[in-house]
């Protein structure tokens, strides 16, 4: 939506749309949806995967399904007040863009740290089936738009960032106690790139309804709820 100030406010897991489908990211950002309700049992997951972390960050260490981040010369990020405030407030990483005409807020799972000290955006996602081999494509917006708001707030960012996929073991046990799988997924971020996207974004924004897509199922969604699909 369009905050008082005139500025696009834009959330990093929201970006995605822009590239599947310009005429969904331009209805998804003018109009108010309804409140969903929250997904709890991922609220709940991305709770304990924070807990998980801030046990082995005590030690500067990653779980032992991480591991592979150290062999790549990563650690934690070790300042947990820092990262809390980064988890909590949302005006913390916030970027204000007046020129481009966007604000961009949001809130970060977790922070890795490269052996010389620039910041690596992480993002947990539990899921019930494995990742497919192409999911990370919806994430590479929102894990480059978390390196901009770092670079934005003074911090060296690193050119790479990981998703800390968690899936659901085996559909078929019947045991409450579910066992997870877990899949270290490397993405690399362009922030510069992002940074001439976002301009684009907000261009299409203050433009007209590019019409209806075709090829998108969700296109047709908004036709039957609001209609204006001429
Ligand atoms: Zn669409």
């Amino acid at each position: 939506m369009k905050t008082k100030d005139g500025l696009w406010r834009l959330s990093p897991s929201s970006l995605y749309a822009y590239t599947e489908c310009k005429s969904c990211f331009w209805v998804n950002n003018h109009y108010r949806r309804m409140p969903t309700l929250p997904l709890l049992l991922n609220t709940a997951m991305d709770s304990i995967l924070k807990a998980r972390y801030d046990k082995y960050r005590a030690d500067g260490k990653f779980p032992p399904e991480a591991k592979e981040l150290e062999d790549e010369g990563i650690q934690p990020f070790q300042d947990l007040n820092q990262l809390n405030d980064w988890r909590e407030n949302i005006r913390s990483l916030e970027v204000v863009n007046e020129d481009a005409g966007y604000r961009l807020v949001g809130k970060i799972d977790d922070v890795l740290v490269e052996a010389d000290g620039r910041l690596v955006p992480a993002d947990y996602k539990s899921s019930g089936n494995a990742p497919a081999e192409d999911k990370q494509k919806y994430y590479i917006d929102q894990l480059t738009a978390y390196g901009l708001m770092f670079r934005h707030h003074g911090h060296k960012v690193s050119d790479r960032a990981y998703l800390l996929h968690y899936f659901v073991k085996d559909k078929n046990d019947p045991s409450v106690e579910v066992k997870f799988d877990s899949h270290v997924d490397l993405v690399d971020i362009d922030l510069d790139g992002l940074q001439k996207k976002l301009v684009d974004m907000v261009e299409l924004l203050n433009g007209d309804y590019p019409g209806h897509n075709p090829e998108c199922k969700n296109c047709s969604y908004y036709d039957e709820r609001n209609g204006y699909v001429g």
